[in-house]
């Protein structure tokens, strides 16, 4: 009994030292490490859409406006520390834009085009003589879907006046502004740098010194240098054994992959020529002229409608192509498979990169008869913005004049 005693002694005695020294650890242990629960005292930000009808804004044209963008809220945050003490911070935390604005609008595209108008009579009526030689014939909206609500002003995307003086469009900032229930432009000072002013025919062709000619607008008064001659390679992957720009190939091989998925048996009838080549070639066609009995004169006047001087062919460029079927004779044009592959190339050939050089209808203003064949290499945003808003008022030569990339 005695011996039993003792030994449940020893044992109460050994497991109060053992929880002791837990107790005594787990202490000094927590006297070391703290453990720290941060927690954020901030309700959610209420996110709302409204929806706004304004008989002023345009028909159909939904718009979302973000409506307080990114508010910098001020956020307590609560540092717990071993339910002893607590400690608090502020923080500032960037929220999301709250209240959205869905515009919805009554006004018909055409009654917003009339008021626009107006604005702008107002504003060229401010500065008669810098506008005197502009005539607006044309808009087109560019709007952006989203866009800032900044108190009162709506910014809504860009409108593009087309000028008739000399056939481009330039931009303006397009604003609604709420309160007043109309439209205004920015970016006055952006459209009137741009200006652009109606061509004179210089009377002498002037020389260029581009190094990269490639959206020079080489015409009959914009000839290229004697020595302008860009890396060129042999169109290997394209019939009819020609020469071609060696940074353009790319696209060349793109365009001739798609006119062949679209059926069309496409071959290069010419592409670069040097100015050399471009001397050989003028003088076949005015020996050809010549042999109807023509006099000099009158040769080279007449295979200049159709054939450029030396210097003043855009096939020096090494970015110009002839292009036709293999199943017609060269660029013949009375031949079913050149005039349906002509037909497809008016439609994609700007998804290349590639622009028609004298379109139908503009002889007078280039020079040339219509080459429903020869097309130039501006790359494929501005073959599409050309396309898309300019072909059949205005030809690539001024075009490329107008967006002065040279
Ligand atoms: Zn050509």
């Amino acid at each position: 009994m005695r011996n039993l005693k003792k030994t449940v002694r020893a044992v109460f005695a050994l497991t109060v030292l053992i929880i002791l020294s837990i107790i005594v650890g787990s202490f000094i242990g927590s006297e070391l490490s703290y453990r720290v629960t941060p927690e954020y005292d901030y309700s959610p930000i209420s996110y709302t859409t409204t929806t706004l009808i304004d008989p002023n804004f345009i028909e159909g044209k939904i718009y979302v406006a973000e409506g307080q963008d990114g508010s910098d809220l001020q956020v307590t945050k609560r540092l717990v520390i071993k339910d002893l003490k607590i400690q608090t911070s502020f923080e500032t935390i960037h929220t999301d834009p709250i209240n959205e604005v869905v515009f919805l609008g009554k006004l018909s595209k055409s009654e917003v085009i009339e008021r626009l108008q107006d604005n702008l009579k107002n504003l060229f009526s401010e500065d008669k003589e810098k506008y005197q030689n502009l005539t607006i014939e044309d808009f087109s909206f560019n709007l952006s879907e989203r866009t800032n609500l900044s108190s009162n002003t709506l910014s809504i995307g860009n409108i593009d006046v087309f000028m008739g003086n000399c056939n481009f469009y330039n931009s303006l900032k397009l604003n609604y502004l709420l309160s007043l229930k109309n439209y205004e432009f920015s970016g006055i000072p952006e459209f009137e740098n741009s200006l652009c002013e109606k061509y004179k025919v210089p009377d002498e062709p002037f020389p260029t010194n581009c190094t990269d000619c490639t959206y020079y607008p080489v015409d009959k008064t914009h000839p290229l240098s004697r020595d302008y001659a860009i890396e060129v390679i042999n169109a290997d992957g394209i019939p009819g054994g020609q020469k071609f720009s060696k940074a353009a190939y790319g696209h060349l091989l793109d365009l001739y992959s798609a006119a062949v998925a679209a059926g069309h048996n496409m071959r290069l009838t010419s592409a670069y020529r040097s100015y050399t080549d471009q001397e050989e070639v003028y003088e076949a066609w005015v020996q050809y002229e010549m042999g109807f009995g023509k006099s000099r004169a009158q040769a080279e006047s007449d295979a200049n409608t159709y054939s450029a001087l030396p210097g003043f062919s855009e096939h020096q460029l090494g970015t110009t192509a002839d292009i036709s079927s293999l199943d017609c004779i060269g660029i013949e044009t009375v031949c079913a498979a050149n005039e349906s592959f002509w037909l497809w190339l008016k439609d994609h050939a700007h998804e290349y990169g590639f622009v028609m050089s004298y379109p139908f209808g503009k002889d007078e203003l280039t020079g040339y008869i219509h080459e429903p064949w020869h097309y130039r290499f501006i790359g494929i945003e501005l073959a599409t913005e050309y396309k898309t808003k300019y072909y059949g008022r205005s030809y690539p030569a001024e075009f490329l004049r107008n967006k002065k990339l040279y």
